[in-house]
């Protein structure tokens, strides 16, 4: 009955918790726990493809619009919001929606924890993760993609970081009081529009007293500078590819990824197709290898010790060939065949995840 040991894998970004909230009248902890056919990331499947942990983001679904274009089912999903350029960003959600929504999410993350018998693990340390993995548990930490949920006295932050959140991103693509995102098109500059308000650059501060994660993923360029200049943290995008492969807004320049290697920070490869292709198209046709190319594109930028990966479960289209997170095996098998060493392939699935958090945690 013995199988080879699954290489331990370690994400950046999964959209789990928004896939479990919007389902209605039935029990989202277990429909994690017990795991269902449709979805990219539940228990069962973790454990199939060796997903050991990752960054679990809240994301609070945008308000509907009068006569609006359909929003995405997910926040890195077909079809995007806007498409056309100069298509407005969907509104953020007020204060007490994107509240109720955090809370929610949060207490399923909480309850999937105290349901599932020791397998599952809020954490709040990279000595909680390295615990959690030895235990082949799924260590979870808190992140929310968007702080809408966050008032302006910073009240709401303490109290979720307290819950154990660790990460955030101050905007998702759609405008909000601490600043712009990034919205997504293709082909496109990542330099889209305004950066960091006030109020976001005060956010920044804050994170980095607290020591939480601030994740660039979904901000623009000039968002991008802004944490850059102000931040004293190792600067972290938790799921983006390579703008060089891959023309779309949400990916990173090679001058972005130039100040990321500077502060010793890290890139997590996004397995969103549309991140992925040259054409930016919304293709579940399309090859592991691609995946691949953005690696060694970003390692050459970045070093060995600058990327891993940023899945995007349950929040994009990603290819066949991987389908959801008990495939994971077949991106290991990928490497293998590119000749990657054990030690590389290490790095890539989990160690420079730690080794980034350690250093941004303390
Ligand atoms: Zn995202």
């Amino acid at each position: 009955m013995n199988s080879p040991a699954l290489t331990q894998f370690f994400d950046g970004h999964n959209d789990a918790l928004l896939r479990l909230f919007k389902r209605t009248g039935d029990n989202a902890t277990r429909a994690f726990i017990d795991g269902e056919a449709k979805g990219q990331l539940d228990l069962p499947k973790a454990v199939e493809g060796g997903f050991a942990g990752g960054l679990f983001a809240i994301f609070v679904p945008s308000p509907k619009r009068e006569s609006a274009p359909p929003i995405a089912p997910a926040p890195d999903a077909a079809p995007v919001p806007d498409t056309a350029p100069g298509s407005p960003m969907p509104p953020p959600p007020d204060l007490a929606t994107a509240q109720a929504a955090t809370w929610a999410m949060a207490s399923i993350l909480i309850r999937i924890e105290r349901e599932a018998g020791g397998r599952v693990r809020i954490c709040r340390s990279v000595d909680d993760i390295r615990r959690s993995m030895e235990a082949k548990a799924v260590a979870a930490v808190l992140h929310i993609e968007g702080a809408e949920a966050i008032d302006s006295e910073f009240e709401t932050l303490d109290v979720l970081h307290q819950a154990g959140l660790r990460s955030l991103g101050p905007v998702w693509s759609r405008p909000n009081v601490f600043g712009h995102g990034v919205p997504f098109r293709c082909p496109s500059s990542p330099d889209t529009g305004p950066g960091l308000t006030d109020l976001g650059k005060e956010l920044v501060r804050v994170c980095n007293r607290l020591k939480i994660l601030i994740d660039l993923s979904h901000l623009n360029e000039k968002g991008f500078w802004d944490v850059a200049e102000l931040s004293d943290a190792p600067l972290v995008a938790t799921h983006s590819n390579s703008h060089a492969l891959s023309p779309h807004s949400r990916n990173l320049t090679d001058r972005q990824l130039a100040a990321i290697r500077e502060s010793s920070g890290m890139v997590g490869v996004n397995f969103a197709v549309s991140f992925l292709r040259p054409d930016g198209r919304q293709d579940r046709d399309t090859p592991i290898e691609l995946i691949l190319d953005h690696v060694e594109h970003l390692v050459g930028q970045l070093g060995e010790d600058g990327v891993g990966f940023g899945s995007d479960f349950d929040g994009a289209m990603i290819p066949k060939g991987l389908g959801n997170a008990a495939g994971l095996p077949a991106l290991v098998n990928a490497m293998q065949a590119r000749n990657y060493g054990s030690p590389l392939i290490e790095k890539l699935c989990h160690r420079n995840w730690l080794g980034v958090l350690e250093r941004t945690w303390g």
